[in-house]
């Protein structure tokens, strides 16, 4: 079933990328693009995802912008509240701060940090108690896909937090379906194949809450300009995780309007 009734979500995720000086123009440039022409929050939401040592100062950079953007951490600590735990951030000090967005589950940080379910399970329940909404990453690898395996990973990654999410808090979730293979990569999964994944994530969503119809699921995997269109067309397609583009100002406009253009 459709959630088009969901205003989509366009969240660049600017990894371990770029030098300050870089990031303060990036912003400087989004800015002046929304100025030119606006992708209003009632069409849809726009998120940057930067690195964590510049979360603040991207968030003050962007509370003046024209339109609501929202800055949002690529990651948090499975440890709540402060204490002796060298090198970590919890969702309660990101709250602290201001910061009430996170990516949870990106495939780099299942792939490279060794992120489990169980590590996942944990950032999750400490990310939604401190009254964060997570973008919560799932997505199968090439070799999953050719052996037939895509759904069965995808749907279990979504099971994998079922547990830990209450009834009350699913409003504070976000899906991001992010094929390995697409990421980076500049293949992108055709509008179909990732239609028909998103209407499974759909459908298994709707059996594990009432809210199923009403959470936002991204696309991501080499999302730019030239493919956004035909993504947002999709139905069940309620916005983008955009990686390399985002770190272009003028793509990552362009992709933000055309799902708010689709929504309109
Ligand atoms: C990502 O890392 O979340 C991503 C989708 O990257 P890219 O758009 O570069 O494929």
């Amino acid at each position: 079933m459709s959630g088009s009734t969901i205003i989509p979500w366009v969240v660049g995720n600017w990894k371990m990328n770029p030098m300050q000086a870089n990031a303060q123009q990036l912003i400087q440039d989004l800015k002046q693009h929304l100025l030119q022409e606006v992708v209003s929050e009632h069409d849809c939401h726009i998120g940057i995802a930067p690195i964590s040592i510049a979360l603040l100062s991207v968030k003050t950079q962007l509370d003046d912008a024209s339109v609501k953007i929202a800055t949002v951490a690529q990651d948090v600590s499975r440890m709540a509240g402060t204490g002796a735990y060298t090198g970590e951030v919890s969702a309660d000090l990101l709250v602290d701060s201001g910061i009430q967005f996170v990516l949870i589950g990106h495939s780099e940080r299942r792939e490279i940090f060794g992120d489990n379910p169980q590590i996942l399970s944990d950032k999750i329940h400490y990310a939604l108690n401190a009254n964060m909404t997570i973008i919560y990453c799932v997505g199968e690898s090439l070799e999953q896909r050719e052996s037939g395996q895509a759904e069965q990973i995808v749907l279990q990654q979504i099971c994998d937090i079922a547990s830990v999410v209450k009834a009350e808090q699913w409003h504070n979730i976000i899906i991001a379906y992010e094929p390995i293979w697409a990421i980076g990569t500049g293949k992108t999964a055709s509008p179909d194949d990732a239609q028909t994944m998103h209407a499974k994530i759909r459908e298994g969503l709707n059996q594990i809450t009432p809210e199923g119809n009403r959470i936002a699921i991204l696309y991501g995997g080499s999302v730019k300009a030239e493919n956004a269109v035909e993504l947002a067309a999709c139905a069940d397609i309620n916005g983008a995780l955009v990686g390399g583009a985002s770190l272009n100002a003028t793509s990552f406009h362009q992709i933000a309007l055309a799902f708010a253009k689709q929504n309109k």
